[in-house]
Order: C-alpha cells, then sequence, then structure tokens
C-alpha cells in the first residue's frame, strides 16, 4: 500500500497486482476500481475522508468486488458504470455512456468508452495541470488489455482515442504488469534504447517497491509498442504475440 499523504491520487495495492486509485480532495474521496474493500475503508476512515463516488471501467471481479462493501459503509456513494453493464454491474446507481460528463471533485470528468477488453469498458478522463485519465484495463505501461469481448479493431480504435488526448496525460491503469510488459517489448526490439532505459527506471522503482504507476502519455508513446503500431495488422500482430508469450 502507498500512502503518501501529499499526493492527490494515491494507489493502493492489492491482490496480485491490482492498483486501486483514491482521488482525493478536501475531505472527499473518489474510488477507481475497488477489487476490494478494506484497506479502502482503512484509509478512507483514518484520514476523514467521505467517499462520494466510486468509478467502474468494467465488470471483472478484481475491479467491483470490494464496492457492495463500500456502499454500505457509504450508501449515498455514487457508484458510475456504463449503461450497458446493468446486469454485471447491477449495483450501479449513475450509469454513463460515451461523452458523457460529470461532476465530481470540482472537476468536469469525461467518460470516455474504449471497448475491446470488454464489450463496454469506459475509462474517465479529466483536465488539471497533468490531465488524468483512469484507464482500467484498457491500457498499461508498455502494454494493453487483452481482447476478451471485443475485437483487436475495437482495441485499435480505443488505443486511438488514448493517443488522441494531450500529450501530458497521466494515466492511471489497474495493474502493475510494467516490468513484464517491458521484457516482452525488449524481446521484440533488442536494440530500443527507450526500453532500456524505462526498465531501469522501472526495476529501481520496484526495488524500493513504489509503483510504477501512474506514466504520463508522452513517454508511453515512445515505449508502448501497441499505442506505436499505426495500423490494424501491425497491431493484431502484436496482441497475438503477447497472448502467447511467457
Ligand atoms: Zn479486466
Ligand atoms: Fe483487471
Amino acid at each position: 500500500m502507498e500512502f503518501n499523504k501529499e499526493q492527490k491520487i494515491i494507489g493502493i495495492r492489492v491482490l496480485s497486482d491490482n492498483i486501486i486509485w483514491l482521488w482525493k480532495k478536501n475531505n472527499s474521496a473518489v474510488v477507481v476500481d475497488p477489487a476490494v474493500s478494506q484497506p479502502v475503508i482503512e484509509y478512507l476512515k483514518a484520514n476523514n475522508l467521505n467517499l462520494v463516488a466510486i468509478l467502474q471501467t468494467h465488470h471483472h471481479s478484481d475491479h467491483i468486488g470490494g464496492t457492495k462493501k463500500l456502499e454500505k459503509e457509504w450508501p449515498n456513494v455514487k457508484i458510475v458504470a456504463s449503461a450497458k453493464e446493468k446486469s454485471r454491474i447491477p449495483f450501479q446507481n449513475l450509469s454513463v455512456k460515451d461523452g458523457d460528463k460529470l461532476q465530481l471533485l470540482d472537476k468536469e470528468v469525461q467518460v470516455i468508452e474504449v471497448i475491446g477488453h470488454t464489450k463496454s469498458h469506459i475509462a474517465f478522463y479529466f483536465k488539471d495541470k497533468f490531465p488524468v485519465l483512469f484507464i482500467g484495463d484498457t491500457l498499461f505501461s508498455a502494454g494493453c488489455g487483452r481482447v476478451f469481448e471485443g475485437t483487436y479493431k475495437q482495441m485499435y480504435n480505443s488505443l486511438k482515442k488514448i493517443k488522441d488526448l494531450p500529450k501530458n496525460t497521466l494515466i492511471y491503469c489497474a495493474h502493475e504488469y510494467t516490468r513484464a510488459n517491458l521484457l516482452w517489448a525488449l524481446n521484440l526490439e533488442p536494440k530500443n534504447k527507450s526500453i532500456k532505459k524505462k526498465l531501469i527506471e522501472v526495476e529501481k522503482k520496484i526495488a524500493l517497491k513504489e509503483l510504477t504507476i501512474p506514466f504520463l502519455l508522452e513517454e508511453e508513446m515512445k515505449i508502448n509498442l501497441f499505442l506505436r503500431a499505426d495500423n490494424l495488422n501491425g497491431f493484431s500482430f502484436l496482441r497475438a504475440n503477447k497472448d502467447t508469450w511467457v
């Protein structure tokens, strides 16, 4: 768990490699994809924070597992999820779709649909000094989500939407997969200096027990082979290759 009081978005590590993001302002907090509830409840109570919203990017259990218990503790919490997922995220009470805007912690948060990992995966974006994107399981540092329900084309188009955001966007994904992804990328591009440099940085952070996330879109464009793929065939090759890589 990383409990850095100076930061306004903190990451709580849970399960084997999930990260629950907790965004706070004054006495209010928003939580993204609570895989479990206990460490979130502990942190919120220890810091006298009122949970105002839970943002759900998609229905997988490692993203919604803690939601019901959090709602029990904070019964007025807004549970924001895709309107297309009313059966798989049945406890949602604020159903949203692509392009919707929400007011949260004095920010206008935009819903961006990024399908591919699931058929209705959404992301949440807001402008700040460094704009923030909570991307769930669509993009990881040096990797991207597995295509479980959608098509490669949908995932490729979702990544294009991310690439269209400002280059200084800070991206918060839901899993700490960075090191393994970099090793895969380096296997494909052994001479890529940016990837090598990133791997050294990431290993330093891991040794210090720090998170390697968030990451900056601009830097990710140099090391993420999926973001760099400029056509569907290139993307599809990479995705299929990664699926068979051990
Ligand atoms: Zn998932
Ligand atoms: Fe996940």
